[in-house]
């Protein structure tokens, strides 16, 4: 097939959905003989497939940080192959998709555990200078969805994967906010599609929950649904918004690293409390999906939460991102207590 991979857009109009492959032991279906293959990915998700690994790689590159100029370096060590493969979780396929741009390879997506929704989209996240920006556009050849591999994972590995599609809750209040603000296209048709997956989301809430084939198949499919919404509409604003910067900001003031899912769960109850937009029923979403929204399960102090807050307008103005809650909110000691307060009630 021809790879269409682009590094002067990071969406693409004419997208068209990948393969994918759902089903129990794929392993060896991930390549073919007579592919040259470089693999993506980190010691966990290796050690379990390495053994049944149907071709052996020219060169397994495993992933240190996302900043760009690691991923440069990384890069320069890889010889020309037909094929790269991101195994594991976010940061793997992220890698991967660095790594086709670059050689033009085609791309094979294997998720081993469902965090975030990298191994669908086709704009590549990294870090510069600790600021996640998209660049390029990646499309992937393959995505193998194998149920009995994804479920050797711990299953909040698994569950949190649907933060990245509960955060539409939020961010499509934002994108409406924004462009009554006049700072935003909006288009109903993309708009009324979230909502749509949102609603395929509390449908299968238990299957998801409890990580059933079913579950993992769903979470699949609906970032499938968000990433044909980006690709038209040449923004993840559906799906990205001030609960995505509340995460984002974690990080940055904290400088370490989450379980993805973990930090929108609580960014999604803090903005859909400010924005006043059914925080109880998303509480209680939140609860049967079997998220965590209490500080202490990120290890969030009051002093970090409030330093998180009280830098997060500045945090996104500067940074570019878009216009959203955030934006018009001032998250003064009375705000910033009032949250720290409605999250710790939030112990179930
Ligand atoms: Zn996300």
């Amino acid at each position: 097939m021809k790879v269409e991979h682009s590094e002067e857009k990071y969406f693409d109009p004419d997208w068209h959905r990948p393969d994918v492959i759902y089903g129990n032991n794929l392993v060896s279906r991930i390549v073919e003989s007579g592919d040259t293959v470089a693999v993506a990915t980190m010691e966990i998700p290796w050690n379990l497939v390495k053994d049944r690994f149907p071709v052996k790689p020219e060169t397994v590159v495993f992933v240190q940080n996302m900043e760009l100029e690691t991923l440069k370096t990384q890069e320069k060590n890889v010889p020309p192959v037909s094929v790269v493969v991101g195994l594991g979780g976010g940061s793997s396929h992220d890698l991967a998709k660095y790594l086709a741009l670059k050689k033009k390879a085609r791309l094979v997506q294997v998720p081993t555990i469902l965090s975030a929704d990298a191994s669908v989209t086709s704009a590549i996240g990294i870090r510069e200078k600790g600021k996640v920006k998209y660049i390029a556009h990646v499309n992937a050849d393959r995505i193998l969805v194998d149920f009995s591999l994804i479920r050797q994972a711990p299953k909040e590995l698994v569950r949190y994967g649907a933060g990245d599609i509960l955060s539409s809750h939020t961010a499509i209040y934002d994108w409406k906010l924004a462009s009554s603000r006049g700072k935003e296209r909006f288009e109903q048709r993309y708009y009324d599609e979230a909502r749509r997956i949102l609603s395929n989301l509390e449908r299968k809430q238990l299957e998801i929950r409890e990580v059933t084939d079913e579950g993992i198949r769903t979470i699949v499919e609906l970032y499938l649904g968000y990433a044909e919404i980006a690709e038209k509409l040449g923004s993840d604003r559906a799906q990205e918004g001030s609960e995505h910067f509340f995460a984002y900001n974690v990080e940055h003031v904290t400088n370490k690293q989450y379980v993805h899912g973990k930090l929108l769960a609580i960014g999604i109850m803090i903005m859909s409390y400010l924005q006043n937009n059914d925080f109880e029923k998303t509480l209680g979403l939140t609860s049967s999906l079997g998220f965590e929204t209490n500080l202490t399960t990120i290890g969030l102090g009051k002093q970090d939460f409030s330093r998180v807050l009280k830098t997060l307008r500045s945090f996104v103005e500067e940074g570019g991102y878009y216009y959203s809650t955030i934006n018009e909110t001032d998250f003064d000691t009375a705000t910033v207590e009032k949250l720290y307060e409605t999250l710790c009630k939030n112990d179930h």
